[in-house]
């Protein structure tokens, strides 16, 4: 039984994602596959879309994986956690398998699963039959093929596709694409929606095997610094993920058969226990905002103000009564 993991020294020891990858150092993305894994534990089965943690981590005869797993389409999350969980399913009705539990994960990076195959994630969160987790790490861009722009690159953000130019200094004028917020409020039979960081190891942890509980559909975000799109030194990737929560601009939280509960330092800001960081602080860390000036970062915190004093739900959904 997967119990719930509140403190480090619950999370078992075995790990599942082992050294063997070749992810950027100070990669922010691979240490949720490992923390994910870990959370899991064996009996799983991982679906992994092409992406950083599909190229780095499947370099030719070498694999962290411990635990089954295989390279899906670019946008196709969805459709191959649909696909396994109903081949799981037939099979152990037809006493080809033992019949047990087995987790299904399938996992996408923002620009497969927030842009390609938002279709196909929303197509398997209404599927009630079967029991899956979606899993998207956010690294805020196209980060495989050099650091694009995707639906999740923030306000401003430098990417190979927003410079800094002459005429506009801000490029990437989009605000950021609130996928988590969407799906939850979109699917309504979703038994489980949360996001989370690895910066926060046991909180994401915890909702990992809350959702893997719950058993499907459920779908998990997870904001992940990068050091080469984001451009800091890679020993600030912890620090990174945490600011974003702390300033209030990444909101932790969990919807659980359509109850809203923020979590950890969240959770803390949300019943006023604890102030917002300025979002300067954040930013001012990474080079993809060195060009900004005052009236930008005033700009961004105003946006930041906005989501937590003026929408329903802070942070997740924007909606309006009457
Ligand atoms: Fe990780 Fe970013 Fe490097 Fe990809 S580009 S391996 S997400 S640090
Ligand atoms: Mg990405």
């Amino acid at each position: 039984k997967l119990e719930p993991i509140r403190s480090i020294k619950k999370a078992p020891v075995e790990e599942f994602y082992q050294s063997g990858h070749r992810t950027c150092q100070g990669c922010l993305s691979a240490l949720p596959m490992r923390l994910m894994a870990k959370a899991a534990g064996p009996r799983t089965i991982v679906l992994g879309t092409t992406g950083c943690m599909y190229v780095a981590n499947t370099t030719y005869m070498t694999t962290p994986w411990v635990v089954p797993w295989m390279h899906t389409q670019l946008g196709a999350a969805g459709s191959a956690a649909v696909g396994t969980s109903a081949g799981l399913k037939a099979l152990m009705r037809k006493g080809k398998m033992k019949d047990e539990p087995i987790n299904v994960i399938a996992f996408c990076g923002d620009g497969g699963g927030a842009d390609m195959g938002l279709s196909a994630i929303s197509a398997a969160l209404t599927d009630i039959e079967y029991n899956l987790l979606i899993f998207l790490y956010d690294n805020e861009s196209y980060a495989n093929t050099d650091i694009q722009t995707s639906g999740q690159t923030p306000w401003g953000a430098v990417t190979t596709f927003s410079p800094p130019g002459k005429k506009f200094r801000i490029m990437q004028r989009r605000w950021k694409k609130n996928v988590p917020g969407m799906l939850a409020a979109g699917h309504p039979d979703t038994r489980y929606v949360a996001s989370g960081t690895p910066a926060i190891p046991v909180d994401m942890m915890d909702k990992v095997r809350a959702a893997l509980r719950a058993g499907g559909p459920t779908y998990i975000h997870v904001l992940d610094p990068c050091p080469k799109g984001w451009h800091y030194d890679p020993e600030h990737s912890n620090e990174l993920g945490k600011l974003a929560i702390e300033t209030g601009i990444y909101p932790l939280y969990e919807v659980k058969d359509g109850v809203l509960n923020f979590t950890g330092i969240t959770k803390q800001i949300a019943e006023g226990r604890r102030r917002r960081k300025p979002v300067r602080e954040y930013l001012e860390k990474q080079g993809r905002f060195a060009h900004f000036k005052n009236q930008d970062y005033a700009y961004f915190q105003k946006k930041v103000d906005e989501m937590w004093e003026q929408w329903i739900i802070p942070c997740v959904v924007a909606f309006s009564y009457g």
